[in-house]
């Protein structure tokens, strides 16, 4: 039997903690997403990334219970889509993800996407998401998908901060200029596509740096993003790969294999510029 593993907590910038290694869960499929999480729960994981749009927060719900870990141990976070964006929508929104999942609150909501081309209705959902957290129902309140210039624009009106922004990032994305942004506001980064979906697994400076540590390509790039202080929400739906996952805290990259980690960065993307996306 493997001793399950435990990821390290991050502080946000609202005194709450985040698991920094969490279980994503989009693209599975809601009747394989409830036996995914509680073994993700059951060998050590405790921050599940769900959304409205990944149609599985049900199974989600599920997960949880059927894993007999004690809500109060688990993080759960959701997001909601783009047609929800206002502050009245936002609030529906919520009620909805919440009673699919079967929880009395949320650790961690976020606005999916802020589609610009719709104009501030991403801060008039900010405006809903300071409710739900001053009334208890939300933890954390953060974002996802958001450049530097429409943070800017919550922080103009906003009385609870983003705690995190959940981004595309891997090393052929490494996000330079969000991340300091990030840093002088004290928004944490969470890494979405960590492994850019698989395809810098076969990266060969990658695999080399593997074959040194004796460890996965996988958990390279993973310890990558943990080096750089970044959460991430790796998806796998394999009991091995989701241990191996979370064993990325007995090793240590050395300065040299950072930076060339980083010098992949091709500003790639594996998913749509978030000012296209509406
Ligand atoms: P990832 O970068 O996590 O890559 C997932 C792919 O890598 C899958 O094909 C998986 O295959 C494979 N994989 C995972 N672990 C290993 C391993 N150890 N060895 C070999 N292959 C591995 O991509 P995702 O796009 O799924 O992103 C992760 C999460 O980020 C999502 O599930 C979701 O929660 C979130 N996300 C958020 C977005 C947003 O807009 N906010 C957008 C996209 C994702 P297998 O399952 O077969 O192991």
């Amino acid at each position: 039997m493997i001793e399950p593993a435990k990821s390290p907590l991050l502080t946000l910038s609202d005194g709450n903690v985040i698991p920094q290694v969490g279980l994503g869960v989009y693209k599975v499929e809601n009747e394989i997403a409830g036996p995914l999480v509680s073994k993700a729960l059951q060998v050590g994981y405790r921050l599940i990334d769900t959304a409205s749009m990944y149609l599985n927060e049900s199974g989600v719900g599920q997960g949880i219970v059927d894993s007999g870990v004690p809500r109060e141990e688990i993080f759960v976070a959701t997001k909601f889509w783009m047609d929800d964006l206002g502050y009245s929508n936002t609030l529906r929104a919520f009620e909805k993800s919440l009673g699919l999942l079967g929880l009395e609150y949320l650790d961690f909501y976020l606005i999916h996407w802020p589609a610009p081309k719709r104009g501030l209705l991403y801060v008039e959902s900010w405006l809903a998401m300071e409710r739900l957290k001053n009334e208890g129902l939300v933890r954390s309140i953060g974002v996802s998908n958001f450049h530097s210039h429409h943070l800017d624009q919550i922080l103009k009106v906003a009385e609870h901060t983003p705690v995190l922004n959940q981004v595309e990032l891997h090393p052929l994305l490494t996000q330079e200029s969000l991340m300091s942004y990030h840093a002088s506001h004290s928004i944490l980064t969470q890494a979405w596509s960590p492994l850019a979906r698989g395809q810098i697994l076969s990266n060969e400076l990658v695999n080399s740096i593997a074959k040194i540590h004796n460890r996965s390509a996988s958990q390279i790039v993973l310890r990558w993003h943990i080096q750089r202080g970044v959460s991430v929400i790796p998806k796998s739906t394999s009991r091995e790969r989701i241990i191996e996952n979370m064993n990325v805290f007995d090793f240590v990259l050395t300065s040299d294999e950072m930076n060339a980690i980083s010098a992949l960065n091709v500003n790639y993307r594996t998913g749509v510029d978030p000012e296209d996306r509406n």
